[in-house]
């Protein structure tokens, strides 16, 4: 189980993800990966191996300006440590990232019910299901999206998502799996470990599952 950082608010999102990344290092990794939102679409870059492989990466290709973002950094379980599988991961046209700490038991099942379906499933992860599950909700808001597929995952999680219909909003939830939302002045965090928020705010709840 690895690290989880999120923002929504006034700053550069992709600043302040990668710097909560970047305090959350110390807890070991395997790859690590961003995703932001503005009023287009989903940008993401994730790299394998360590935060600097991900820095030289948005520095060769920058990300816009957005203050809405997620990040992660993994600790693989499903799937062996490469850019594919690094998170955030998306759903085949990139309408929803997600980044997820923990394990989905019931994934396999998960995955083969989207292959029969017909999607494409890129990565080897038990996370990448959670993408294409809330993409194909019919439910009306984010957060419906969101607790209708959750309702289907058996397992742990510490989840953040990410919608581009929705480019101003950020859904988090946990079960088994730390999250902790931290409130600073007009702005929203969210992190799995305290170490990532520290330097934004001292206000901060921890959820419960
Ligand atoms: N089970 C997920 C994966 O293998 C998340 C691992 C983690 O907690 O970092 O990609």
């Amino acid at each position: 189980m690895c690290g989880i950082v999120g923002y929504v608010g006034p700053q550069r999102a992709q600043d302040v993800v990668v710097e909560g990344l970047r305090r959350l290092e110390y807890r070991g990794y395997d790859s690590a990966g961003i995703a932001l939102v503005d009023g287009e679409r989903l940008w993401t870059a994730k790299r394998a191996g360590k935060l600097a492989n991900l820095r030289e990466a948005l520095t060769e290709t920058p990300l816009p300006e957005s203050g809405t973002g997620i990040g992660h950094t993994r600790w693989a379980t499903h799937g062996p440590a490469n850019d594919v599988n690094a998170h955030p991961h998306t759903d085949g046209k990139g309408i929803v990232a997600v980044v997820h700490n923990g394990i989905i038991d019931n994934a396999a099942a998960l995955r083969a019910e989207l292959a029969d379906a017909g999607v494409d499933l890129a990565s080897d992860t038990d996370t990448e299901v959670l993408a294409h599950l809330v993409a194909a909700s019919g439910a009306a808001t984010l957060e419906e999206k969101v607790a209708e597929v959750l309702a289907r995952i058996e397992g742990t999680y510490g989840v953040a998502f990410l919608h581009a219909d929705f480019p101003d909003r950020m859904v988090v939830a946990r079960n088994g799996s730390p999250l902790i939302i931290g409130v600073g002045d007009k702005e929203m965090h969210v992190a799995s470990d305290l170490a990532a928020l520290v330097r934004y705010t001292t206000t901060v709840a921890h959820l419960d599952d």
